[in-house]
């Protein structure tokens, strides 16, 4: 397809086109609230609708079954009436999500797709995804061996049953933070950093602002000499 052909997707009212988001950008999927970077659409009447998608949120299937809901079949919610919990991951949603209205079974689009094995460096050996506490026994409790949280029973999470090693379905808050740290890197030395920041992001504003007044004023310059030389041509 090319990208300067629109189509039409059932969650939204404009017609979208394809579109190649960049990590620098930092945009955010309007189905499934996650970071956005390579193929995407994106809604045509951009300057006002920041309506994005994912190419593989685009292509989601209106109806799945899932291991995870074995007695009933799944539907592609595109706008929630409120928000829901998701039942993977635990956390609030209020985008695309797959439903059963019979048992209020909400889940993700991005929890729905979790592969069902992953490898994590730390661990030598491959994690299964449950849907559910790896114990049978009531009162045993699952804890995260990543961040050392409780694991709800009810939520999904990797497990290696040989070890007896559990995470979390998504990187926990410790493993997030420790990236966010990595990714200041140099900049963050001294305490002081943040206040520069603010300061320096201010002075650029103002100096954003010169530039526009100056740029108006020498527009309106131009035109004035664009009347004087029509008016000398008459
Ligand atoms: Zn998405
Ligand atoms: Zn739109
Ligand atoms: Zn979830
Ligand atoms: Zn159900
Ligand atoms: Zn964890
Ligand atoms: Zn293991």
């Amino acid at each position: 397809m090319s990208s300067r052909q629109s189509v039409r997707h059932p969650s939204h009212n404009h017609p979208l086109r394809g579109h190649k988001c960049e990590a620098k950008d930092e945009i955010i999927c309007s189905g499934c609230d996650l970071d956005l970077v390579g193929a995407a659409f994106k809604c045509t009447k951009s300057s006002d609708c920041d309506y994005f998608l994912h190419k593989s949120c685009f292509e989601l299937p209106r109806e799945t079954n899932h291991k995870s809901h074995q007695p009933h079949t799944l539907t592609l919610i595109y706008s929630p009436k409120s928000t829901y919990t998701c039942n993977a991951c635990g956390e609030y949603g209020s985008s695309f999500t797959y439903n059963c209205s019979i048992c209020q079974y909400d889940v993700h689009v991005g929890c729905v797709s979790m592969p069902e094995t992953v490898k994590r460096e730390d661990h030598p050996h491959p994690l299964t995804l449950l849907y559910g506490s790896p114990y049978n026994q009531p009162g045993l409790v699952s804890k995260c061996d990543v961040c050392e949280d409780i694991v709800p029973d009810n939520l999904w999470s990797y497990y290696c049953k040989e070890c007896d090693y559990a995470t979390h379905l998504h990187s926990c808050k410790k493993e997030e933070e420790a990236k966010k740290e990595d990714q200041k890197g140099e900049g963050s030395k001294n305490s002081m950093n943040s206040e520069l920041a603010a300061m320096l992001e201010a002075q650029r504003e103002v100096e954003r602002m010169q530039i526009e007044m100056h740029l108006a004023m020498q527009s309106a310059l131009i035109s004035k000499k664009a009347n004087k030389a029509a008016l000398n041509c008459i």
